[in-house]
């Protein structure tokens, strides 16, 4: 199903449910403005070839649009405006001041050089500086966009516009304005979802088995941290396939395998699995964290897992959304699981702005407060509404928006 489409049945669920008008409905579906670019590289060979890339302005009622860029080959403007989307209510569910943005290129980051990269990142921030700004509209990194390609965004949106880049990305180096905790941040805040999940759900960590699909930023660190709160971690995976073990995995000896080989093929003491088998697998909480749309009307019926914890964005579809009701499985919605990462990325810049610099410890501290909060009042919603899990973060972040787009006469 297009992306796009998924998050306007999401959020028409849940604005049905809050009494508002088609046209309201249509106001809150729709991007604000989204910019499509076409901008050339200078490639290795001495020649040039020129690229597409998109940055979409969803909603900017609570504050600056904020969100992800994406360098991934297979972009496409619908997945750029559901992400945008998703953004504009994750941060109305987190409850910091921002609102929501995406942006993407269509590129393959692993088939370029560093100078390459370099010469596309450039290219992009050019191409899309002046509808960028510290209180206009925010990127941080999204797959395939690291902390250093962050760096060179700064850096070029400086030399474009005169003004301090550093205040108007997130995710950058610690060592050029970034902050302590965000490498961490959306993992972290998604196994402090976990905890809370599990208590609900009376499931003891040690007898709780967790299969992660991706071992990227954010499924890498969910890992370390629910295996420190004593979870068993039994499949993990990347875009080629993962390695299952019933006993649980050395998160530490899969991270190096990983690095050392490219791929887990081969890794010792599991079986090889490929994604689709990892989704399916006889477990207690299964967390999809790689991309979107992976679990649909096709595979959602041999789910064993009564959990689903949703690291990645938008992995479930509405078809899939409809038989976790029927099964009674409990999925965490995007908007509330891996709301950590845009939570410390509105640390990043708010230091920025006021020329702070918070330790780690005290980040991690600020991120979980607003996780226990986000996540509870989510949970309060689900209940007194007696709504599916997804339809209360929608229905918390969506009156929320609306009440501000009021207020301002928007
Ligand atoms: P990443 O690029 O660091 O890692 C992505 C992982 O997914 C890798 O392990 C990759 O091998 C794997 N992957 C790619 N294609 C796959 C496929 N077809 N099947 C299975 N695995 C595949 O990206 P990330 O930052 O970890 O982001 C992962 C997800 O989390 C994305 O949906 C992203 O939008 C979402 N997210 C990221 C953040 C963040 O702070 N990084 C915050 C919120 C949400």
């Amino acid at each position: 199903m297009d992306p796009f489409e998924n998050s306007v049945e999401q959020i028409n669920k849940a604005a049905d449910i809050l009494g508002y008008t088609s046209e309201e409905i249509r106001r809150l579906t729709s991007p604000k403005r989204v910019v499509s670019v076409h901008f050339p590289v200078r490639m290795d060979d001495g020649l040039v070839k020129v690229f597409t890339g998109f940055r979409s302005q969803h909603n900017d009622a609570l504050g600056p649009y904020k969100g992800g860029v994406r360098f991934f080959k297979e972009v496409t403007e619908s997945e750029v405006k559901a992400l945008a989307s998703w953004m504009t209510w994750k941060c109305a569910v987190a409850d910091i001041p921002f609102g929501g943005g995406k942006g993407g290129v269509i590129v393959d980051p692993k088939l370029l050089s560093a100078t390459e990269l370099e010469n596309l990142t450039r290219g992009y921030i050019k191409a899309i500086a002046d509808v960028l700004g510290a209180n206009k509209d925010v990127p941080g990194p999204d797959v395939g966009v690291t902390e250093s390609v962050m760096d060179i965004m700064a850096d070029e949106y400086s030399k474009v516009t005169g003004e301090n880049g550093q205040q108007v990305f997130t995710g950058k180096s610690v060592a050029k304005g970034g902050s302590e905790g965000r490498v961490e941040a959306t993992g972290f805040g998604g196994s402090l979802a976990l905890k809370l999940v599990a208590s609900k759900k009376n499931l003891i960590p040690s007898n709780t088995k967790i299969a992660i699909q991706g071992i990227g930023n954010v499924g890498e660190y969910f890992a370390r941290f629910a295996k420190e709160q004593g979870f068993q971690i039994v499949a993990l995976s990347d875009s080629k396939g993962g390695v299952y073990n019933p006993e649980g995995l050395d998160i530490e000896a899969v991270v190096a395998y990983k690095s050392k080989n490219g791929s887990l093929a081969g890794f010792e003491n599991a079986s090889f699995i490929s994604n689709d088998e990892l989704l399916t697998l006889p477990v207690d909480i299964l967390v999809p964290a790689a991309l979107e749309n992976v679990i649909t009307d096709l595979n959602a019926s041999k789910i064993q897992a009564e959990v689903v914890i949703e690291m990645a964005n938008g992995p479930v579809t509405p078809e899939a959304d409809e038989i976790f009701q029927s099964k009674g499985i409990l999925s965490v919605p995007d908007i509330l699981a891996n709301c950590g990462g845009v939570t410390v990325s509105y640390f990043e810049w708010y230091q920025n702005q006021h020329q702070e610099k918070w330790s780690k410890e005290e980040v991690l501290k600020r991120l979980e407060e607003k996780m226990i909060k986000a996540f509870e009042d989510s949970w309060n919603m689900m209940q007194s509404k007696r709504v599916d899990f997804r339809t209360a973060c929608y229905c918390l972040a969506i009156d929320k928006v609306f009440l501000e787009m009021r207020r301002k006469g928007i």
